[in-house]
């Protein structure tokens, strides 16, 4: 650790702020400490109001620069940056997990291969991007997608690089700049992100990052006026600000929040696969908004299934997120350590049973919580109506399909539902009655970035992926153009 830099597992990463091409320190820093093992992982600087300020005018003055580049320059210097990502993965990777403690495995493997198409997909989107002219008496109606501005990005912990490439990616190959926010417990990959993009060749000033804390770096920024897009990821609480900030100008948001998605397993289904369902909900130790971690079982198989599915979780390796056979790795902090047990000893003070699991895993030490299933719950229990984020799943049963719906939809939430069954046509019935922006029958997490993301009620406002991301980063535009001479004819 020096003063501006500091060493993770041999990569050197940046600790300041990226304004205008340039590296800015701060007179404060706040510590960043690995969920891995507890050390200290560096000073990282704590931007507030002045760093903002002059992080959205660098991206207010690169503006005009990188909206006149054709769509083809800026498809090539994505690809730029996502060849820069593939380069450095294994780097990206390594640092990724020290910093947020999610499998080292899976950032090799599904990650970082993501991020990388990230930028490829909106580059070859952007090319792709086009609306058929149509007439109207005559006059061409042509649409178009203008870049809208200084674009504010504010990401969560989860999933750092992954979620800050699926917004940065498309904002840029809209024409706009950016100025990301990235969590102040998972900082490090955005500023690695800065030196692939810079080695890129993407000119100074239209990837700006600031470090810091959300009360300070994110409310200054969610408040500038020269901000013309927020998009943000992260909890409700923090929505309810952000939306609440944005509405003095009327600054359009994107929303992506929190989730408490349904699993629904019909007597039907086959419950192997079923099973698998479920225990993919444990990935990165629950802490992922999509996670369908209310198991729904119509009461035929509920015994069966209970114990199967327990079976399965008892097997569960926790460890160290580096090694290749740890199921489950940390949690990412102490603080959503103690939040993960508060939610689950009210569940079981309040007459909730757990099958598996139940508190954190003093063996494995650390901030490892072990992977939890609890039976015995109310619908309108806490541990049922609020999500945990960690690995802890509750257990209900249901007789009918109108129950399952009913028990489904029985939320503030409206992210994802997972739907197994092997009747066809009882997906159809059923899928067209839940409220999600994502349902997947027999499957989970294929995820095709050509495909609306979002979530319905309090999941979330907008959505992003394909062209939706385009029509949220753009300020679309319908010309209309009256024929040559129209005049004449009257
Ligand atoms: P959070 O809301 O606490 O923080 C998210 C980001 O917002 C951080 O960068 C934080 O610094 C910033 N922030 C905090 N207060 C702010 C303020 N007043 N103004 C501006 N920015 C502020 O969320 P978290 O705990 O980091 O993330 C977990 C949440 O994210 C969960 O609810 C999860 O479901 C959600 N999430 C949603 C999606 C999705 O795509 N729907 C994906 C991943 C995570």
């Amino acid at each position: 650790m020096t003063d501006h830099q500091t060493t993770v597992a041999g990569v050197r990463v940046d600790t300041r702020h990226s304004i205008g091409g340039r590296r800015v320190a701060s007179a404060r820093t706040f510590t960043d400490v690995s969920p891995v093992d507890g050390s200290e992982l560096g000073e990282i600087a704590r931007g507030g109001a002045a760093e903002v300020d002059a992080a959205v005018t660098a991206a207010r003055e690169a503006f005009p620069g990188w909206a006149a580049t054709s769509r083809a320059q800026r498809a090539r210097v994505l690809h730029a940056v996502a060849d820069g990502v593939e380069r450095r993965s294994e780097e990206l990777a390594v640092v990724e997990t020290w910093d947020n403690g999610a499998l080292l495995r899976s950032h090799r493997k599904g990650v970082l291969p993501r991020v990388a198409q990230n930028f490829r997909f909106f580059a070859d989107r952007l090319l792709a991007l086009d609306h058929e002219d149509f007439t109207t008496r005559g006059h061409r109606n042509h649409v178009s997608w203008d870049p809208a501005g200084p674009c504010a990005l504010i990401t969560p912990w989860n999933a750092p690089l992954m979620l800050a490439s699926w917004k940065v990616a498309p904002a840029l190959a809209a024409g706009n700049t950016v100025v990301l926010k990235p969590a102040e417990w998972s900082p490090l990959t955005a500023s690695l992100l800065v030196d692939v993009a810079a080695a890129a060749g993407l000119p100074p000033g239209v990837l700006n990052v600031v470090q810091g804390y959300g009360a300070e770096a994110g409310a200054a920024l969610v408040a500038h006026p020269d901000v013309r897009r927020i998009s943000f990821t992260g909890s409700v609480p923090t929505a309810l600000t952000i939306a609440a900030a944005a509405s003095q100008r009327l600054t359009p948001v994107s929303l992506e929040l929190g989730g408490k998605s349904p699993l629904l397993v019909f007597a039907d289904a086959d419950l192997d696969l079923a099973v698998d369902l479920a225990v993919e909900q444990y990935d990165n130790a629950g802490q992922v908004c999509l996670a369908a971690t209310r198991v729904l079982v119509e009461e035929p198989v509920a015994d069966a299934f209970t114990c199967r599915l327990a079976e399965r979780i008892r097997r569960l390796r926790q460890g160290d997120p580096r090694d290749e056979d740890t199921d489950i790795g940390p949690n990412v902090h102490q603080r959503q350590l103690a939040r993960i047990d508060g939610y689950v000893q009210r569940a079981l003070a309040a007459g909730a049973r757990a099958v598996v699991g139940g508190g954190p895993n003093t063996e494995a030490g650390g901030l490892h919580y072990r992977p939890t299933l609890l039976t015995d719950v109310a619908q309108d229990s806490e541990i049922v109506q609020e999500e945990v984020f960690g690995p802890v799943l509750t257990l209900q049963t249901f007789r009918t399909e109108a129950e399952a719906v009913a028990l489904a939809n029985d939320t503030r939430f409206g992210l994802a539902a997972v739907l197994a069954t092997a009747d066809r046509e009882r997906a159809d019935r059923v899928t067209a009655r839940l409220v999600a922006g994502t349902v997947w029958v027999n499957c989970f997490y294929v995820r095709d970035l050509r495909a609306p993301f979002g979530g319905s009620r309090l999941s979330g406002v907008g959505r992003e992926g394909g062209d939706w991301s385009f029509d949220f980063f753009c300020d679309v535009k319908n010309t209309v153009t009256a024929p040559e001479g129209w005049r004449d004819h009257g």
